[in-house]
């Protein structure tokens, strides 16, 4: 913990007294010390891309200026980590976005099986790309609840997204809806949205930590798959800003399961 000490002369009825102040600035020591590492991961995961970028360019200047099949392959990289740095300037615009409006809660009545069928159908080409079937295990009965329906999609988006990056060839993700009126009915007070796959998975000891920023279970697994490490971040702030709860189940070999459970009423 630290503390700021202050100290101050004060006038008593028996005299002259010292008054010493002792305030707990803990919490803005953390904060300050988040944003700074904040910075510097960002710096970080921007300056690598940028680098290969440099350097291609050089080289395209340079020796490989009259060679065009060097020119093509260069060319494929250097796009590959411009569309990486695009990604990450997104999803950090999307993430201080999200932050500023955490406070507001949405309102807006957005119909979830909906919502997830469109999301399914825009994902059907990426999953079919990666040989994962998509299952959508909910019934067309519409249901309810106040959202922001871009954030709400959003958060869909990238936990079927990573489902479907992570878990690999042959593979399934499985998308279940719970709720009143819908089987099986686990809740009364929210509904639930499951994303649960059967790729990889990962050891429990990570979930913690999941939902920080630039935090990833295998950092070059996920540079692979061009993951900016910022997509459950944001899911995090969404599902807060909803005042909703994410739950986090995963085991080595068998797969994991991403669950947001938002409340029915405004
Ligand atoms: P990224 O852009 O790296 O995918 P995320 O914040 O979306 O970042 O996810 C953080 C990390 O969580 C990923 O790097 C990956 O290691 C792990 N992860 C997320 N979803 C899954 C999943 N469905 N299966 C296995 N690992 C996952």
């Amino acid at each position: 913990a630290s503390f700021d000490v202050s100290c101050r002369a004060v006038k008593l009825e028996s005299g002259a007294g010292v008054l010493l102040c002792f305030q707990d600035v803990t919490h803005l020591e953390q904060a300050g010390q988040m944003r700074r590492d904040f910075v510097a991961n960002v710096s970080h995961e921007l300056r690598t891309p940028l680098t290969a970028l440099l350097g291609f360019i050089e080289t395209l200047q340079g020796p490989a200026r009259e060679d065009a099949g060097a020119r093509d392959r260069f060319l494929t990289i250097m796009q590959t980590e411009a569309t990486r740095m695009e990604r990450l300037v997104g999803d950090l615009l999307s993430l201080s976005r999200v932050e500023a409006e955490e406070r507001v809660r949405p309102t807006e009545p957005v119909d979830l099986p909906g919502l997830l069928r469109s999301v399914l159908n825009g994902l059907a080409p990426l999953a079919a790309e990666a040989g994962v079937t998509l299952r959508p295990e909910f019934p067309e009965t519409r249901l309810e609840v106040p959202a922001d329906p871009d954030q709400l999609r959003q958060v869909v988006m990238n936990l079927v997204e990573n489902a479907v990056k992570y878990s690999g060839r042959g593979a399934s993700v499985t998308v279940r809806l719970s709720g009143p009126g819908y089987q099986p009915r686990l809740r009364v007070e929210g509904v639930e949205i499951a994303v649960t796959d059967t790729g990889p998975g990962f050891d429990p000891m990570h979930i913690p930590r999941l939902t920080e920023r630039f935090y990833r279970v295998d950092n070059h697994r996920s540079r692979e798959m061009g993951g900016t490490g910022l997509g459950l971040a944001i899911v995090k702030h969404i599902v807060n800003r909803h005042r909703g709860r994410l739950r986090i189940e995963s085991e080595p070999g068998r797969g994991s399961s991403f669950c947001v459970i938002l409340p029915l009423r405004a």
